[in-house]
């Protein structure tokens, strides 16, 4: 029999967003029709995911069927990671609620020490992969956890001038390392939670697709800037090798599909769910 814990549970999910005020001025029609909470139609297209969210979703809802179990098990001393996938402005940001390192053009910057501007994946003696030399912050309320989210948020924002164009183009990676000790038997519990707002899917194309070997599940990112022509192979990309550790045995990964339902986005949207449906 299998170990149950160690099957590495991959969920998909899909959201999406209201139109927004300049959509809804321009006429533009609302395309996605949902069938139950697990299936999304476009024209008469269905597609399937774990779990499929209504643009009228909140923030809380998204949360507690989502995220709740996820941050559990990491309490529970799991690796977890989210990942937001979809084109810019189709509400990755805001399904994560955080933006702290990021990768840009396959370098990494850390966003709470604006000095560190391209830091290295080392592994540790357990040959876990770490980002060297990356500011880890103390915090011990969700208080001082949201003050180092916004601190790197201002760090990123002073960073570059056209913060829109620059999110689009960059991959952000928030790490929340948890340590607890059982103050009766002494035992000790460490797990990982990568919150992973992607590059815009229309900038960032990925190496076909999100691959996924079945168990042991590796799960390789690939991304390189379509304009750019630096490609980074996918084994070696920065982003694969931090993730590492939390992508294969031991870990829950859920990937939300983020859409914009507007006519306008049809094509992207489209490919989008396509794309979400393969990581599958
Ligand atoms: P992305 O990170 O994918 O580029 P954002 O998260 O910045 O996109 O979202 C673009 C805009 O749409 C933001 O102003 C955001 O507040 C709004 N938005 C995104 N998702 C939702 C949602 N589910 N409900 C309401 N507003 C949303
Ligand atoms: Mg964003």
């Amino acid at each position: 029999m299998a170990d149950p814990a160690a099957q590495t549970t991959i969920k998909v999910v899909c959201r999406f967003r209201p139109l927004n005020k300049s959509e809804v001025a321009r006429g533009d029609k609302y395309i996605p029709t949902f069938q139950g909470d697990d299936c999304v139609q476009i024209a008469g297209k269905p597609y399937h995911f774990d779990r499929v969210f209504q643009s009228n979703t909140t923030q809380v809802q998204f949360y507690n069927a989502v995220a709740q179990q996820i941050v559990r098990d990491v309490l529970g001393g799991y690796n977890g990671t989210i990942f937001a996938y979809g084109q810019t402005s189709s509400g990755k940001t805001h399904t994560m609620e955080v933006s702290y390192f990021e990768i840009y053009l396959d370098k990494i910057k850390d966003c709470l020490d604006v000095s560190k501007i391209n830091l290295s994946v080392h592994e540790d003696k357990n040959r876990v992969p770490y980002v060297k030399g990356c500011t880890e912050r103390f915090v011990s309320t969700p208080e001082e956890v949201m003050d180092a989210i916004d601190e790197g948020k201002n760090n990123r924002h002073v960073a570059v001038t056209n913060m829109n164009e620059h999110s689009s183009r960059s991959h952000s990676i928030f790490l929340i390392n948890i340590k607890q000790e059982n103050s009766q038997t002494g035992q000790k519990f460490t797990g990982k939670l990568y919150l992973v707002d992607l590059a815009g899917s229309e900038k960032v194309r990925f190496h076909p697709a999100l691959v996924l070997h079945p168990p042991p599940s590796t799960l390789c990112l690939c991304g390189f800037p379509v304009s750019a022509s630096s490609y980074v192979p996918y084994r070696d990309s920065k982003m694969t090798r931090i993730l590492q550790d939390s992508l294969g045995g031991n870990c829950r990964t859920t990937m939300v599909i983020c859409c914009s339902p507007s006519a306008f986005n049809d094509a992207e949207t489209r490919s989008t769910l396509m794309f979400g449906q393969r990581a599958k």
